[in-house]
This record gives structure tokens, sequence and C-alpha cells, in this order.
């Protein structure tokens, strides 16, 4: 029988759309099969609490995506991607109502961290100067021939250091401490963890280098700038098409999985080899998180004066707090003062809410599955440095981790980055190669998030397992 498309992609999440366009360019004909009505994935945005009221149903800041050496080398303009920069990119309010703030420029950054300017400077200056050589060498395995080792090494040798320790060697005071230990907890891992610097590092040194923007509109309008260009380049999109099973596919010579390594042993049913399935099997899971997004009748009263001027906010106070609380989610509990995570994309784009009213978008790590309701934690944490905010709100919208999956089969348990970014699944993900987006069955590769470089609307992962597609599959055709 002959092949219906040159290639199948599951799922269109930013790795799915970013591996589709890569093989369309090179000229295959592609078919996208996504199991939601909407397409985007982990970049979808929707009124979910009031009509107006427009919201990031997942992502909502992206320095990746802004900094993705693939995204950069697609029209995605033409297609109407606008990037917002806040005037802040973050800021992490004290209890003495002040706020340590990541600025675009390092400088400015280093100088309003008295006390620590010198070291802040030091560690982020070299590393955002080489922003573009080192997002080509991280956002790719790790296990690849570098091609800018001297910058590597600057980058990998802080980078391996469990956060907590990195800031206290580093940095004297709180501020400064806690402004790295913030951004380093995107990563998931107790912050006591080897490598848990590594998240501070990259998503520090591109809110330097590229900033943390956020789409005009919503995160859903990266998802349609990619599906618009792919349509261009002949590519289909069928929403509505789960696929349960592999063997359902339509005829082609390559399948790409923008799926979970979970949800790829359920769709790959009993056809794995048993060294490669027992492998997947043992691959570990990220926590989960509860998110809630709001619908506000004014903009947040925040005490410290910077956090108005900024596109997200980090709520922990200090160093310490946040390790306890990460380290109580690493342990299964549900920490107490959790630790949150704030986007006030309407104080930016006019386009997010009716006139003078607000979305929010806000969450906190909790442990895998968890079925707690977090919103009294949450918004104390919120009150603490916003007294009043209690009274702005006309409407939330809840996620519990547990039923994350409803609306995406790859966010298992509220596991938002396709697995842990351990120091062992940074390397091995999911299996240890140079190329690990193939797997044991012919012509079927994984693209999600579960493999390299991982979590984060960057496409990176797409784009790699493309690429070896095409090597296998069509060799005679260029990305
Ligand atoms: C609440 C939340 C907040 C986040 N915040 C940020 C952020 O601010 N910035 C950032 O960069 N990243 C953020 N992320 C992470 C980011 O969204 C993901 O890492 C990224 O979307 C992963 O892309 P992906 O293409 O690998 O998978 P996904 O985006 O998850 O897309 C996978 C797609 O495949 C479809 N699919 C799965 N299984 C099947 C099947 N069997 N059949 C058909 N279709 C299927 C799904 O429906 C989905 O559309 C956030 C994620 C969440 C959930």
């Amino acid at each position: 029988m002959r092949d219906e498309y040159d290639a199948v992609i599951v799922g269109s999440g930013p790795n799915g759309l970013a591996a589709a366009i890569t093989l369309a360019r090179a000229g295959c004909s592609v078919l996208v099969c996504e199991a939601n009505a909407a397409i985007g994935g982990g970049a979808r945005s929707a009124e979910l609490t009031l009509p107006g009221f427009v919201h990031d149903i997942c992502s909502a800041v992206h320095p990746l995506a802004a900094g993705s050496p693939f995204f950069r080398a697609l029209p995605l303009e033409r297609f109407g991607l606008e990037w917002i920069q806040p005037e802040i990119p973050l800021a992490h309010p004290l209890d003495d109502g002040t706020a340590a703030c990541l600025y675009r420029d390092v400088d400015f950054t280093a100088e309003q961290l008295r006390g620590d300017s010198s070291a802040y400077r030091r560690l982020m200056k070299p590393l955002a100067r080489n922003w573009e050589k080192l997002a080509n060498e991280f956002l790719q395995p790790m296990l690849h021939l570098p091609r800018h080792p001297m910058a590597l090494a600057r980058f990998g040798i802080p980078a391996l250091c469990p956060a907590n320790s990195l800031a206290k060697i580093l940095f004297k005071h709180e501020a400064a401490q806690a402004l790295f230990a913030g951004i380093a907890a995107h990563s998931f891992l107790p912050l006591e963890s080897i490598a848990s610097s590594a998240f501070g590092l990259v998503l520090g040194m591109a809110g330097h280098a590229v900033g943390w923007p956020i789409p005009r509109g919503g995160s859903q309008g990266i998802a349609n700038a990619l599906a618009n260009y792919l349509r261009e380049l002949g590519g289909k999109i069928e929403a509505n098409h789960r696929v349960e099973n592999l063997d359902d596919l339509p005829k082609s010579r390559a399948v790409l999985l923008d799926v979970s390594v979970w949800e790829f042993l359920h769709i790959a049913r009993g056809q794995l080899p048993s060294a490669y399935r027992r492998r997947l099997e043992s691959f570990r899971h990220a926590p989960g998180i509860f998110k809630i997004d709001y619908a506000l009748s004014e903009p947040i009263p925040w005490k410290a004066e910077a956090c108005r001027s900024a596109g997200t906010i980090h709520l922990g106070a200090t160093m310490d707090e946040m390790a306890a609380a990460e380290r109580d989610v690493a342990r299964g509990k549900i920490p107490e003062r959790p630790f949150v995570l704030v986007a006030q994309q309407s104080v930016f784009d006019e386009t997010r809410a009716p006139r003078g009213q607000h979305t929010l978008w806000v969450y906190c790590h909790v442990p895998l599955n968890c079925g707690a309701d977090m919103t009294d934690r949450i918004e104390s944490q919120i009150e603490r440095f916003a007294t009043g905010f209690r009274d702005c709100i006309l409407s939330r919208h809840k996620t519990r981790a547990a039923d994350l999956e409803k609306s995406n089969p790859n966010l298992t348990g509220g596991d938002i980055n396709g697995g842990a970014a351990n120091l062992m699944q940074l390397i091995a993900r999911p299996i240890l190669s140079p190329t690990p987006y193939r797997t044991p069955m012919k012509g079927i590769y994984l693209c999600s998030s579960s493999t390299p470089p991982g979590g984060g609307v960057h496409g990176m992962c797409g784009y790699h397992a493309a690429r070896v597609a095409l090597h296998d599959c069509f060799s005679t055709r260029k990305p």
C-alpha cells in the first residue's frame, strides 16, 4: 500500500509543530493529529473565567521561545506572533516591602543588588553575552561534541551545583540569593539537588539576553503562528483526533510522537522491545502543579512598586522558605507556604481583559497527582505581598494536578515538563544516546519534552527529532 503522507506527527504542541515544520520545509508531506479540539498543547489560551478575559491555559512567559534558535529562524511575526516585553522581566518581593528584580540590563540588575553587585555581574555578564552560543549547546542532547567548549565550561561548572549552595557561595545578601533561588526553582528540583542551578542560570541569562516576553493576545499566538506557517508549507492538521494505538495511524514513512514517555507506553501497547520498555517505565515524573487563573477588577495592589511593572513575580520571600517548600513537594508533602509563580499579562497586553480589569496566572508546585485545593495557601502568599488582593477577585478557575491531563494526555499527574529534569534525566532523556529521539521501532520517533532539551516552549525537541527522521527516512532531503 502507498504511503498517505511522508510523515505523521502525533500532537500539535510546540514540539509537534516544530517537527512538522522542519519536515515540511524539507519537502515532506505531513499530517499532524491532535487529540484536543484546540491546537497548541502547552501554548493555548481561552476564556476560562468570564467573557473577555483571555487566560493562558498552560505556558505564559516565554524566554525559551524568544531565545529558541529554531523559532528565531522562522517567519512567525508574519503569522501574527508579536512579543511584548514587560518593563521588568521578573520581580521577587521580600517581606520588608522591597523587591529584588531581574532587569534586561545585567549592570543595572547588579547595581540594585547592593553588596552582591560584583558577584552578580561576574556570574551573569559572560553568560548573557554568550546566549546564542550557549543556547545552541544546551538546547540539544547532552551527549554531543560542543562547538563552544569554553563558553559551555563557564556555564556547566556552576550549573552542576545545587542552587542553594551556589547562591550562598556567590551572594552575601538575601535579595540576590532569593532572586536566584526563585529562578532555579523552575526546575521543580529541591534546591539542594545537583544541577538545580542550571535552570537559574539558563532562565536568568535568557532574561538578560532575550527577556521574559509574553505573546500579544495569549500563548495561543505562538501555536497559531506555527500552525499557519505549517499550513502555508502544505502541512495538514487534524484536531479531535486522539491516537489510541500506533497501528491506527495513516500509512507513512515516519511517525513523530509529541507525546510523553507514559503516553508513548500507552499507544505503543506491547510493541516495544522489553529493555527499551523497562527503561521508559523507570523514567521519573517531576512533581505536579496546582494552577489558578483569575479575573480581577483591578491591578494587584503590590506593596513593592517594582512588582507593578513586572511581567513575572516569584512569591517565596527567602531562599530558605523556597527550599523548604520544594523539599516538601519532593517528599510528597503539601507545603504550608508554597513557592508561587505569578504572571500578570494584562498589565502589558490590553487584549487580555476588558478595559481596567485584569487576568492573573498563578501556580505552585505540589506532589505528583495531588488532589489538594491550594487556593487558600496561594492567596495567603499573594496577600502577604499585596494586601487587599482578595478584594480584587471577580472569578477563579482552578486546575488541580490530578486534573491537568484531562486537557492534555502529556500532563499525567500534573507533571508539566514531560518528566523530572534531574541530572540523570537531563543526560538520558529518555535514553542515553546522542539521538535519543530514535526508538527501537523503525520509523517511530519521540519528539516531546520527554526528549532533550526537555520542558518549555522552544520547539527544539521537535526540531532535533525531525532532523534525525530526515536523516533516517528521507536522506535525500535537507532540513
Ligand atoms: C500550567 C503550565 C504552565 C507552563 N508554563 C510555561 C511557561 O510559562 N513557559 C514555558 O516555556 N513553558 C511552560 N510550560 C511548559 C510547556 O508548556 C511545555 O514544556 C511544552 O508545551 C511542551 O511542548 P510539547 O510539544 O512537548 O508538548 P505539549 O505542549 O504538551 O503538546 C502535546 C500535544 O500532544 C497532544 N497529544 C498527546 N497525546 C496525544 C495522542 N495520543 N493523540 C493525539 N494527540 C495527543 C496533546 O493534546 C497536546 O496538544 C507550562 C506548562 C503548563 C502545563
